[in-house]
């Protein structure tokens, strides 16, 4: 498992697993179908979240 790839298009997240408290990705909110997909280990990337928050969060559902 590569920590640094994305769990949905499986490219790079560009998450900070090094220092993850201070990654990116704890100062977006991430909704929570996203979180669902996530293993609790690699991040989503940027890319993805936009994407996905879109998706979730359009008032056409
Ligand atoms: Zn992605
Ligand atoms: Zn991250």
């Amino acid at each position: 498992m590569n920590e640094q790839q994305c769990p949905i298009c499986y490219g790079t997240n560009a998450c900070n697993v090094e220092d993850a408290k201070n990654c990116w990705c704890m100062k977006v909110k991430i909704p929570k179908q996203l979180l669902d997909k996530m293993d609790g280990k690699s991040c989503i990337c940027q890319k993805c979240i936009e994407k996905y928050s879109h998706v979730y969060t359009s008032p056409f559902r």
